[in-house]
């Protein structure tokens, strides 16, 4: 996934006091250095619900389904950004804005409105690089309460892992510049969903 910043966003400045919502970065609305325009993240992708509620579907922020990815009405699909499915490893309803789950997840939805009933049990994965840096992140941690780095993470170093648990039990990974690991860690959690493992 390669990074996508020139896509339209609103953002805010993350500058107090100045925290005014602007549609574009410019030295006129926004005298940023090159070096405060790093500091500056760019929120605010909200799924647009209206045709679905009109049509009667299940909402909660995102469109509700099941682990086939059907909507509360039958023969009504919804894949990627605006669907909120049932998480094998958290055992929650999440929604999640990843490429490669939006990708998965069409299939997943194409294959079962022909007729198959296929679940949809993907391990949520992105990647993205930024310049020479590359993250990748492996599951969904909404919530935790433990992030343990290994590895360096620093000016001289990139190059580690972040693991995010909840009640001890391992719910993402956020690697950098460790690709190998991030696919080790996705066989890890479909094997925790499959309940081969005990964590
Ligand atoms: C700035 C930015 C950077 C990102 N970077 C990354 C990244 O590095 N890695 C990563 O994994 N993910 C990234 N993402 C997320 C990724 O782009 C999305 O997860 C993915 O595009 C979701 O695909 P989708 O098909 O669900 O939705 P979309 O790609 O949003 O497609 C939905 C389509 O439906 C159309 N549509 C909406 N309403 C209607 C309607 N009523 N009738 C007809 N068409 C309609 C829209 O115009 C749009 O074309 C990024 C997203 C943004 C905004």
């Amino acid at each position: 996934m390669r990074s996508r910043a020139t896509r339209p966003t609103t953002s805010r400045c993350t500058k107090a006091p100045c925290c005014e919502e602007v549609r574009e970065l410019t030295p006129e609305n926004h005298p940023a250095t090159a070096a405060e325009a790093a500091s500056i993240i760019g929120i605010g992708v909200r799924p647009a619900l209206s045709l679905a509620e009109q049509a009667g579907l299940a909402i909660d922020r995102g469109i509700t389904v099941d682990e086939y990815l059907e909507t509360s009405v039958p023969g009504i699909f919804a894949a990627g950004d605006i669907a909120r499915w049932p998480d094998q490893l958290t055992g929650e309803r999440i929604r999640v804005e990843h490429w490669v789950v939006a990708e998965r997840q069409g299939q997943t939805a194409a294959r079962n409105i022909l007729g198959r009933r296929e679940r949809f049990d993907a391990v949520p994965f992105f990647w993205t690089e930024q310049y020479d840096f590359s993250l990748a992140y492996v599951g969904h941690a909404e919530r935790f309460d433990k992030a343990e780095i290994e590895g360096q993470l620093n000016a001289e170093k990139h190059d580690c892992t972040i693991t995010y648990r909840r009640g001890g039990k391992k719910l993402a990974v956020a690697l950098v510049h460790r690709d190998l690991e991030g696919l080790r860690a996705e066989l890890e959690f479909e094997k925790t969903m499959r309940g081969e493992l005990g964590r």
